[in-house]
């Protein structure tokens, strides 16, 4: 595949990031994480970054505005000419269709969705031990952790509806080891 715009999707504990810093090595592209641009603004403790944590300690979306003119600016960027990564965005269906304004505005389009599917029993287990390793405050809490979920299947899953007829979404089989996952990913490239 010649063109890079990737979507890298999957829900929350898929391991999406884990693959997501392998292919975008492979392809060398920019790898666009919302979640860790929300991150580096709480650290920093931005305005963003107070609104940011205000809804993701809860494992809610942070509004719409606020995450669309953020990706908006990181995608008008010189680095992404020759493709990008993105990871995290879009997790919902308006945001799904602003992503499509703001590539068509650039010029762009996107080649492929990778899809990484797991249980939501794996998903589950997979949150309650990223809690003890990494500290995100987000994976401590099981009422967190269930709200996540929920958020996923009711407004970041419908997401797959809206590429499937386009024909670039690629399902992922995200169940085995990081080596595995990642040789099924980097075949389709
Ligand atoms: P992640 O690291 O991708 O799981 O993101 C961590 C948290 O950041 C999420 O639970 C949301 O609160 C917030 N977040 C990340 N990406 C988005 C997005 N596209 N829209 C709204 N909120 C987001």
């Amino acid at each position: 595949m010649a063109k890079k715009n990737i979507l890298i999707f999957g829900p929350p504990g898929a391991g999406k990031g884990t693959q997501a810093v392998k292919l975008k090595n492979l392809l060398i592209v920019p790898h666009i994480s919302t979640g860790d641009m929300f991150r580096e603004n709480i650290k920093n403790d931005t305005d963003l970054g107070k609104q940011a944590r205000e809804y993701s300690s809860k494992g809610e979306l942070v509004p719409d505005e606020a995450t669309i003119a953020m990706v908006k600016d990181r995608l008008s960027r010189d680095d992404v000419k020759e493709g990008f990564l993105l990871d995290g965005f879009p997790r919902s269906v308006p945001q799904a269709e602003s992503l499509d304004r703001i590539l068509s505005d650039l010029g762009k389009s996107l080649d492929a969705v990778v899809n990484l599917a797991v249980s939501d029993e794996e998903v589950r287990s997979r949150l309650s031990k990223r809690a003890g390793i990494e500290g995100r405050a987000d994976d401590a809490d099981p009422a967190v952790i269930q709200n996540r979920i929920d958020t996923y299947k009711n407004q970041s899953e419908p997401c797959l509806s809206h590429y499937r007829p386009r024909g670039i979404v690629k399902d992922i089989d995200g169940i085995g080891t990081i080596e595995e996952i990642f040789k099924r990913i980097a075949d389709l490239f």
